[in-house]
């Protein structure tokens, strides 16, 4: 009888006493139960209760040609009929994952010359940073083995992931970073720029390269990696000076540059590449979240042509390689999902519309006392909220204040993201001006109804 009585558990419940959840509180979740997503249509997202939210983030920074795309479904149903599966090791290949490559390089412009597959971010940058070894002991240099990377930069999970990454949080669990990966400043002008202009303070902060590339000997030293823009760190947009400082740096002493283009690549910033924007001349070039807008996983990292010499030169076999590199059903999702960006243009209305007008609209929120600054780089946007903003004073309590921001807007269905005290914006590319209007209408309720809470 009591068998019979007992309620059939809810997916909530089933997930919570089964799956352990990446970047969650445990604890948290197992008390208060998790959301379940059942669907998804255009920059919208909705619930098991039946719940509609405009997705403001798409998904993880991913789904950047929205949700609902039969285009890629259809594209990656077909390439199951015909070849569910081969590998690409020991000199094979499939047609998608051929054709993928050429189209990447295409993109990538002159510099680079080809494409190493993996499944993740995380693994694409484990794979230059083995890759970047190996080009310095072609190159008669075995002692370049150093990588330079930043605080507060994000770089993934994986062991190396980690360790490039500048999460202090991340290096506690478990000894990181491990050895051979150091870490400079970030160029986060709001939180560190104390009572310097930007410019001077990107060329600081640039310039701590050079010095700690001289500290360690160039000799020692295999690349330096940086997100163009920094993501998970907070959208920090670094000053104009710091790029052309740091390629200065890197060319003086030979060192090879790895850009971290995860969340960047394919288009975020209305360039198809963040160092396009930035006229950089990578020789690595990590890219995952946008290749196929999270329609399947799959990431790589675009080589130069220079490495990819030294690779071919240095004879042997490059010993690194995952099962599902170049998966041929993940490289339809990706070749459909470029087709859709190249066919709507969806890159050049970031450049020409999207952009400009979303950077306006955020930063109309400058005049709430609470915001203390706003940066926007094609649909990539960030609200650094502030205790007092003459005094450029940050929150130390409510110190989740930017959760506090997030759970609010959740309430009135909207999803942002929050890193610590900023507010992180990534809609998809097929946003429209009312929903961007939405968007900042929403938060700015928020954020006026939060400082009337707090005081
Ligand atoms: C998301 C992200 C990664 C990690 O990618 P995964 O696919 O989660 O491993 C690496 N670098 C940056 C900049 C990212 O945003």
């Amino acid at each position: 009888m009591e068998f019979q009585n007992r309620k059939e558990p809810s997916l909530s419940e089933i997930d919570v006493a089964h799956h352990l959840h990446p970047f969650a509180n445990t604890k948290e979740y197992r008390e208060q139960g998790v959301r379940v997503i059942t669907g998804g249509d255009g920059v919208y997202v909705i619930d098991s209760s039946g719940r509609r939210y405009l997705d403001a983030f798409a998904g993880l920074w991913c789904v950047n040609v929205g949700y609902g795309r039969r285009e890629i479904a259809d594209a990656v149903h077909a390439q199951m009929i015909s070849l569910a599966y081969y590998n690409t090791f020991f000199g094979t290949t499939t047609e998608p994952t051929a054709r993928l490559a050429e189209r990447i390089v295409k993109l990538a412009g002159p510099d680079m010359s080809h494409v190493f597959f993996t499944n993740s971010g995380s693994e694409a940058n484990d794979t230059w940073l083995r890759m970047a070894r190996l080009y310095w002991t072609s190159k008669g240099m075995p002692n370049r083995k150093i990588v330079i990377s930043r605080q507060n930069s994000y770089h993934g999970s994986t062991i190396a992931g980690a360790s490039l990454g500048g999460m202090r949080h991340m290096h506690e669990q478990g000894d990181l970073p491990i050895p051979g990966i150091v870490h400079i400043g970030q160029p986060y002008w709001y939180a560190e720029g104390g009572g310097l202009m930007p410019d001077q303070f990107g060329i600081l902060r640039a310039r701590e390269l050079e010095e700690k590339i001289l500290e360690l000997g160039p000799e020692n030293v295999a690349a330096f990696v940086a997100e163009p823009v920094q993501g998970t760190g907070g959208v920090i947009v670094p000053p104009e000076t710091y790029w052309p400082e740091i390629l200065r740096i890197c060319r003086k002493y030979d060192i090879l540059l790895a850009v971290d283009e995860v969340i960047t690549g394919f288009g975020r910033t209305g360039s198809w590449f963040g160092y396009q924007h930035y006229g950089l001349r990578p020789d690595f070039c990590s890219v995952a979240k946008g290749l196929s807008s999270g329609y399947q996983p799959i990431a790589a990292v675009i080589v130069s042509g220079r490495v990819a010499d030294a690779m071919a030169h240095e004879g042997g076999v490059f010993q690194h390689g995952f099962t599902y590199s170049g998966h041929p059903c993940a490289a339809a999702a990706a070749l459909a999902n470029l087709n859709i960006l190249e066919r709507e243009d969806l890159v050049g209305k970031i450049q020409r519309d999207l952009g400009p007008y979303f950077a306006k609209a955020l930063h109309s929120l400058n005049d709430l006392a609470i915001v203390g600054e706003t940066q926007a780089i094609g649909l990539l946007g960030s609200v650094q909220l502030v205790l007092d903003k003459n005094k450029r004073l940050r929150f130390s309590k409510p110190s989740d204040i930017g959760m506090i921001v997030r759970n609010f807007c959740m309430e009135r269905d909207l999803i942002v993201r929050a890193s610590q005290d900023r507010i992180l914006l990534a809609p998809a590319f097929v946003i429209t001006h009312e929903q961007i209007d939405t968007i900042i209408a929403t938060l700015r309720a928020v954020l006026i109804e939060i400082v009337a809470a707090l005081s």
